[in-house]
């Protein structure tokens, strides 16, 4: 059995990222007491039916009160209005944290908010699914995974320490990096994956010469994959694209050049330049495999899928 890193953890939000946290802390044994907090009556009763936590509050500064850690788990968007929230009931010396795909904005939308008796240490797991929800949740999720903490300058090294203590209880490696930093390494790695998804299955939707049973018929030649990571949620996946603007399109921008290339390697027969390419790409993810971020069996996300 795990040290208990906090006696008590307050989880706002209680969706797919905020259900795992509950299970995965739970499983390690590194706390003593969660409080839980939604936004709507339906799915604090659906944390409780399946006993995420300890005691449910329909309101967020309830939960947070006396917690020693309060990781909120929300659309970025919605993260200012939450710390707002949580502002007046925090203890001195707790920990605020997040789980935002995005860190410079939920850094200007959370910090303006919090005490200066509190430590904001802003996080981001690069981990998750496709689906949404309390019973989306579950311990593994984190398991092998990377966790991304963006301290603000002047944050307490051992505040930091204790969230990354908390986090490979859970099962996540741990690196820090400044928040900029991480927008641009997602924007690549996660972010405009995700709109090429969106974008080629909204393709293939308007298409008029192929018809929508033909789509779903032979789309195990690489669309079904797409088709699955554009099945993830809607207010999310809008909020990280309004909110890390900048560096997603500074990231699409070069994707556009590269395609343009690759384009005119296809329209010019330079089959050369598309073989090299294809030799480069297959290197990168023998790396990521062997790097453990992924199977070597058929799949394609940026995250990994739940295990059946
Ligand atoms: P989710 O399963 O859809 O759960 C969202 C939670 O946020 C629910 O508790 C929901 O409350 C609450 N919520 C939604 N809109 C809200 C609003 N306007 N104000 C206050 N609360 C609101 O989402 P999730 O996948 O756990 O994502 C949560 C955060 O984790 C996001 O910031 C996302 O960027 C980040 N993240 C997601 C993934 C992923 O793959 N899903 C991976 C890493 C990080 P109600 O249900 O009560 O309305």
């Amino acid at each position: 059995m795990s040290e208990v890193i906090f006696e008590r953890l307050a989880l706002i939000g209680i969706g797919l990222i905020g259900g795992s946290i509950a299970l995965a802390a739970r499983r390690a044994g590194v706390v003593k007491h969660i409080a839980i907090s939604t936004r709507s009556a339906d799915t604090l009763r659906r944390a409780e039916e399946l006993r995420l936590g300890d005691s449910y509050h329909p309101k967020a500064e309830d939960a947070a009160a006396d917690a020693d850690c309060i990781i909120v788990s929300v659309p970025v968007g919605a993260s200012g209005e939450v710390a707002a929230a949580i502002a007046g009931s925090l203890k001195p010396g707790a920990i605020v944290s997040d789980v935002g795909s995005v860190k410079q904005s939920v850094v200007r939308l959370m910090a303006p908010h919090l005490p200066k008796t509190v430590h904001f240490v802003p996080a981001h797991p690069v981990a998750g699914t496709e689906r949404s929800g309390p019973d989306a949740g579950f311990a593994e999720l984190f398991q092998n995974r990377w966790c991304i903490l963006t301290p603000p300058p002047g944050t307490d090294p051992s505040a930091t320490e204790k969230l990354a203590a908390f986090w490979r209880a859970l099962g996540a490696n741990v690196e820090t990096m400044t928040p900029e930093h991480h927008d641009l390494v997602l924007a690549i790695t996660s972010h405009v994956p995700h709109l090429i998804a969106y974008n080629i299955v909204g393709t293939a939707a308007d298409l008029e010469t192929v018809t929508q049973s033909e789509v779903m018929k032979f789309s195990a030649g690489g669309f079904r994959d797409f088709t699955r990571i554009a099945a993830s949620d809607p207010t999310m996946w809008r909020d990280i694209f309004l909110h890390n603007q900048e560096a997603v399109l500074e990231m699409l921008g070069r994707f556009t050049e590269d395609l343009t290339a690759l384009q005119r390697a296809i329209r010019w027969g330079d089959g050369d330049a598309l073989f090299d390419l294809f030799t480069r790409t297959r290197a990168i993810r023998r790396g990521i495999v062997e790097a453990g971020q992924a199977t070597g069996v058929a799949e394609m996300t940026t995250e990994p899928a739940k295990p059946v």
